[in-house]
């Protein structure tokens, strides 16, 4: 198969995997609304052109530099490391990847908030003020990049798989293991972004909800923000002292203290022409 042909097949898994995703958010988003937004909202062209950006970003440039680090580790890990790790079963080791690659995420996610450079590109995740499935999508390749890799980095290392092929990204592994993770991480972030007023208390303790990201997109002042950086399990960030999960109310509005340009190319260009400041957000 030659590279035309590779682009062209992820291509259109995107486009499936698109479809198949608003076939399921959409009509969820309908029943269950948390706020009355209109489907085409304002912004859900970017959204759209950052999910096809930032998935052929992943699937072209992560592979090579997580697959080195694997190989590095394996030479450099003890061999009972690997063989341990092996002999765990399968939805041990889906778990254990998925807090593993939760810790690595959060902490690459905090510092995009605390790390002047690195704001300048997350910022663009945050300047949507109507948040829905949609907005899981809204970033800055580099910031995208960066995260992912952070997430994946410690999966590589214990060597539980080079994820860089994504599935939304088009992978070509066959591996179960990966397929399930990687499956479960994707929809999961699209999940907590949905304009839904579920809220599943035992479960929301547990893993995270859209209540839960939702507080983490929230304008409602300074002293709400800098909160609930872990993508799936919110006990990290009880860990580390970020954690905000009201019982009794949702955040009252998204987007940021700060002007920064909207649509996808000034977007795109911001972190390269601008010193943003991140005050509003540490
Ligand atoms: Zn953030
Ligand atoms: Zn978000």
């Amino acid at each position: 198969m030659n590279s035309l042909s590779d682009f062209t097949l992820i291509i259109i898994r995107l486009w499936i995997w698109l479809f198949l995703l608003a076939a399921v958010f959409v009509p969820l988003e309908r029943v269950f609304t948390l706020r009355s937004q209109r489907i085409f909202r304002q912004s859900i062209w970017t959204d759209i052109g950052y999910y096809f950006l930032s998935s052929l970003c992943s699937a072209l440039l992560l592979g090579a530099p997580l697959a080195l680090v694997s190989q590095a580790s394996q030479a450099i890990l003890p061999s009972f490391v690997g063989s341990t790790l092996d002999s765990w079963p399968l939805w041990l080791k889906v778990v254990l990847s998925l807090v593993i690659g939760d810790i690595g995420y959060y902490w690459s996610h905090r510092l995009a908030h605390e790390i002047p450079l690195l704001w300048r590109f997350h910022s663009i995740h945050h300047a949507p003020t109507e948040l829905d499935w949609l907005v899981n999508t809204h970033g800055h390749p580099v910031d995208i990049l960066f995260t992912r890799f952070c997430a994946l980095l410690p999966l590589s290392v214990l060597g539980l798989g080079n994820l860089a092929g994504s599935a939304p990204d088009g992978s070509s592994s066959s591996a179960l293991f990966l397929e399930i993770l990687t499956l479960v991480g994707t929809i999961w972030g699209f999940f907590i972004h949905a304009n839904l007023r579920w809220r599943v208390r035992p479960l929301e303790q547990l893993l995270t909800t859209p209540a839960f990201h939702h507080w983490h997109h929230t304008n409602d002042g300074p002293a709400l923000i800098n909160k609930n950086y872990a993508a799936m399990f919110p006990f990290i960030d009880r860990i580390f002292g970020s954690f905000y999960l009201p019982s009794d109310h949702r955040s009252e509005s998204f987007g940021l203290a700060e002007e920064i340009p909207t649509g996808f190319i000034d977007e795109l260009l911001h972190p390269f022409e601008t010193q943003t400041s991140n005050s509003s957000q540490s």
